[in-house]
């Protein structure tokens, strides 16, 4: 019988940077998963990252995770989203092959010391004196460890919904897992439900592109991994069309057939990735939603329709995708569907990922309540680390709000717990310029360096960085102009008899790095990536210490009184979703009103900015 330091149980997005991370801690790994080759399979959008996701790829890239080397591999459109606004809500984004991330993910999972791929199915836990200690498989085997990460995403009593039709299934062509979500039951872990949903799969030779709008990736593509430059393969465009009212016609005379309206359907949704059928109930008066239309791979017709999830019949599915422009003789490789499965409440788990009354069992992905791959790997890698350093008698390690979005998620996700499934977004984050997708490795690297799970190419890397980034902040610091000086080059700065150094130059909006390299030409000589990221750390410098002294005034700020008659609907920079939950909750303080479910640090300041006005 084999013995493992961990187990990881599940090989989708979570489980396998779990897997990692404990390998690379020097854990004797094991990664338990139902098909080998179906390690890396992305259940549905051929993409990585995005808004406050790519700030988590970045993050475990930071930490020596596989995710965005993975990401990088396999891009074969690389944009940086918000690309027009700040450093600190830009987010990196590719839209990936899927078999070449399939085939990164295996690769490198083949590569990493330590880890031991076993196909199988993980039936049920062992455990003694309240303690897991290892897993034992569908076909009796049984696997010893000190700790079992268990990350199987929608697997758990999956359900999936085409219409009126279901069938047991983890995902389409997967079976569920049964006898697993039984035994959590029998543990005493409490499970709910939820659902998410996936568009159909056109062939991409049935698409008049000659009559679409393309759209490009950038044209200086920004990779994932701190330690790449340049993507890996070539580089394509993706198609935008738009429903029509004739769409939504369809769809709206269709509505009871659909799984989710017609009461099929027990499990919440993803709010933020609403299925088509939702769109139109929700925004009733939109007479058009943008579609991308993404092609899955580089030899591959599929092509994903982003925007259209559905858990309509397959008629009513063919019907409306054929009303859209360009779409008219479109054929449907693969009907969209609707899933269900369990999920534990993540109230249960400690920040370190463990289950409080499991001691040796951690949870991690989909199976906490959150959705997609980005969150399911950030938590991997904290269950990962966290199950290693558990094996080893050491103490848990943790990730706070302050220093990264892997913090604020699992904060969210073991103190307010979900009512509908978690994804991430930069709204989530109160330091949030401070917590930017370019300076992941300047937060994380240090961190993972001391935890032992940074490998020695990232730790070469990172420390040539730091050392080029400390001697450049000492020559921006060094190179001063006067006001009087700084005004004929035509900068408008205060004219207060203070010398500003070109790092506190730079922290204007208005003067740029060309601006100072052309005034002290020694800037040139900084390698151009050093010069662009100490810009970027100039820039948000005043707005992140003032942000620290908001954070501390927050805290003083708690027992403000809110008056029972607060205008939640009249404040605006609020969501509706808050409004609502604000007004219903009516919290007397600042500090209740913080623990009111899904209210971010941002509404929290403007609700105290209201209230200060109000005085
Ligand atoms: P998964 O990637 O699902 O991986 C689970 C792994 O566990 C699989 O490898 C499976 O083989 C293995 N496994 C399960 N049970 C066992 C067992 N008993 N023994 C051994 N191995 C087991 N995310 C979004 O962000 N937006 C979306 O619109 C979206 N839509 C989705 C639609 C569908 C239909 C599905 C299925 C998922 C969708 N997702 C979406 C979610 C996204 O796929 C998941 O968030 C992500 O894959 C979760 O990663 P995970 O590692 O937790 O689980």
């Amino acid at each position: 019988m084999k013995h493992f330091d961990v187990i990881v149980v599940g090989g989708g997005h979570a489980g396998t940077e779990a897997a990692h991370a404990a390998a690379r801690m020097g854990a004797r790994t094991a990664l338990v998963t139902l098909r080998a080759d179906a390690i890396g399979v992305m259940s549905c959008n051929p993409a990585i990252g995005g808004l406050g996701k790519g700030h988590l790829v970045r993050e475990i890239d930071a930490m020596d995770g596989v995710m965005g080397r993975a990401a990088d591999m396999a891009g074969i459109q690389f944009r940086l989203l918000n690309r027009r606004k700040g450093p600190a809500v830009q987010g990196p984004r590719t839209q990936a092959d899927r078999k070449l991330y399939r085939l990164a993910m295996q690769g490198l999972t083949a590569e990493q010391a330590n880890l031991e791929v076993i196909e199988g199915e993980a039936a049920s836990f062992m455990t003694a004196g309240g303690r897991i200690t290892g897993v034992r498989l569908a076909d009796g085997a049984e696997l010893p460890a000190k700790a079992v990460v268990l990350t199987t995403g929608t697997f758990l009593r999956g359900l999936i919904h085409i219409g009126d039709q279901k069938q047991p299934g983890g995902r389409m062509g997967d079976k569920p897992s049964i006898s697993l979500a039984d035994n959590l039951r029998d543990l005493g872990i409490e499970t709910g439900r939820l659902k998410t949903g996936t568009p159909p799969r056109l062939d991409g030779r049935t698409i008049k592109w000659e009559l679409l709008d393309m759209q490009p990736g950038d044209d200086e593509p920004e990779l994932f991994s701190f330690l790449h430059r340049a993507p890996f393969v070539r580089q394509i465009s993706c198609g935008i069309t738009h429903t029509n009212e004739q769409t939504h016609q369809i769809i709206r005379d269709n509505l009871s057939r659909s799984a989710m309206y017609g009461g099929h359907i027990e499990g919440v949704g993803p709010r933020y990735c609403p299925s088509i059928e939702d769109k139109i109930v929700r925004f009733a008066d939109k007479t058009s939603h943008q579609i991308f239309l993404e092609p899955e791979g580089l030899d591959d017709h599929t092509v994903y329709p982003n925007g259209i999830s559905t858990s309509l019949p397959v008629d009513v599915q063919e019907d409306y995708v054929r009303s859209i422009y360009a779409l008219e003789d479109v054929k449907i490789l693969q009907p969209g569907y609707a899933i269900e499965y369990d999920y534990v409440d993540p109230r249960a788990l400690t920040q370190s990922l463990e289950l409080r009354n499991q001691p040796g069992l951690f949870l991690a992905g989909q199976i906490n309540g959150t959705t997609g791959y980005e969150e399911a790997a950030a938590q991997g890698l904290v269950a990962g680390l966290n199950a290693a350093r558990v094996a080893a008698g050491q103490e848990p390690v943790q990730f706070s709000r302050t220093n990264s979005y892997i913090g604020v998620m699992i904060d969210d996700l073991t103190t307010r717990g979900v009512t509908e499934p978690y994804r991430m977004f930069t709204s989530r984050a109160e330091f949030r310029l401070s917590l930017r997708a370019d300076n992941a490795d300047q937060r994380l690297t240090g961190f993972g360096l001391d935890l032992g799970c940074v490998g020695e190419t990232r730790q070469i890397a990172f420390e040539s960085k730091m050392e080029q980034l400390a001697s450049g902040r000492a020559l921006m610091e060094a190179l001063t102009l006067t006001p009087r000086e700084a005004a004929a080059h035509g900068f408008a700065v205060n004219q207060d008899g203070a010398r500003r150094s070109a790092f506190a130059l730079l922290s204007f909006p208005d003067i740029a790095l060309p601006d100072l390299e052309r005034i002290f030409p020694d800037l040139s000589a900084l390698a151009p990536e050093i010069s662009a990221q100490l810009a970027k750390d100039a820039l948000y410098a005043n707005y992140v210490a003032r942000q620290e002294r908001d954070v501390e005034a927050m805290k003083r700020d708690e027992n403000w009184e809110i008056p029972a008659d607060f205008d939640y609907a009249a404040m605006s920079g609020l969501s509706n979703e808050l409004k609502l939950k604000l007004s219903r909750a009516r919290p007397q303080t600042l500090g209740q009103a913080a623990r009111v479910d899904s209210v971010t640090p941002a509404a929290l300041t403007l609700i105290l900015a209201k209230l200060r006005q109000m005085k």
